[in-house]
């Protein structure tokens, strides 16, 4: 979809499927949704029919095409483990992963349970392939604990939290095989509030497990306002491509 990406933590965007449905409360501001919404409707343009899911075999080749190597956030404006998409239709998004190997695939969902059945079971040889990062979304401790468990019990070489929009104080959560963890507030119309406590609870748990740490933004109706500084610096870590940790500081 994007050979650039404005997401702080990736470099490029695939979107093999659009559209998508909300499943739990930090869908409420999706940006996806509002951005193909502005669209229904508008002749040729790609998201004529709005949020509705729809599978997009032109796109499928993207990666294979793009020479030099990227960090690529697959299905950002869609999940690509939801029950509409089928499980072939998957595979095929896992084979051109699978031979684009150049590149580093990120691939987030909030349907865990799909995920962790699939890479278990039918796309086992997904789940080992080291190039291809498996993570979900967590925004509180209701719906994004038991993602975090699933996440921890689902086969995978590299796996990461997405933990935006962060909406409540996660309190303890076991870091145990996570191997990277971004923490951003909410932006836009509407967006709600992100403590600092909430963010350096997260932070502290992550140094106690040794899990590199990306602070994204706090978020706000004016993003830009507010900025990504927490303490004062930025924090930008993340495994290296092979999976090892990236050199940072470990002061907090
Ligand atoms: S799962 Fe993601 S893409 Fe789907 S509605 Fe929720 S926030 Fe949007």
């Amino acid at each position: 979809m994007a050979l650039k990406s404005s997401i702080e933590w990736t470099d490029a965007t695939w979107n093999p499927v659009r559209g998508c449905t909300k499943i739990s409360p930090g869908c409420k501001h999706c940006y996806a949704e509002t951005f193909a919404e502005r669209f229904r409707g508008v002749p040729g343009h790609p998201y004529e029919q709005g949020f509705d899911l729809r599978l997009v075999p032109e796109k499928l080749n993207e990666p294979l095409r793009w020479r030099s190597p990227k960090r690529i956030f697959v299905n950002s404006m869609s999940d690509l483990f939801q029950e509409g998409v089928p499980t072939k239709y998957i595979a095929a998004v896992g084979r051109v992963m699978q031979h684009a190997n150049w590149h580093t695939y990120q691939v987030l969902t909030k349907r865990h349970e799909r995920m962790r059945e699939l890479l278990s079971d039918k796309l086992n040889w997904l789940s080992r392939i080291p190039h291809v990062w498996f993570g979900v979304s967590v925004e509180d401790r209701e719906y994004g604990l038991p993602r975090i468990d699933s996440l921890r019990k689902t086969p995978a070489r590299m796996r990461f939290l997405s933990i935006e929009p962060l909406l409540g104080n996660l309190g303890q959560i076991n870091l145990a095989g996570i191997n990277w963890v971004i923490v951003g507030g909410e932006s836009g119309h509407g967006a709600r509030l992100m403590r600092e406590a909430w963010v350096m609870g997260i932070l502290r748990q992550c140094r106690e497990y040794d899990v590199p740490f990306f602070f994204k933004q706090w978020g706000g109706v004016r993003k830009h306002e507010k900025g990504r500084l927490l303490h004062g610096r930025t924090y930008d870590e993340a495994p290296t491509i092979r999976g090892e940790r990236s050199a940072h500081s470990l002061a907090i």
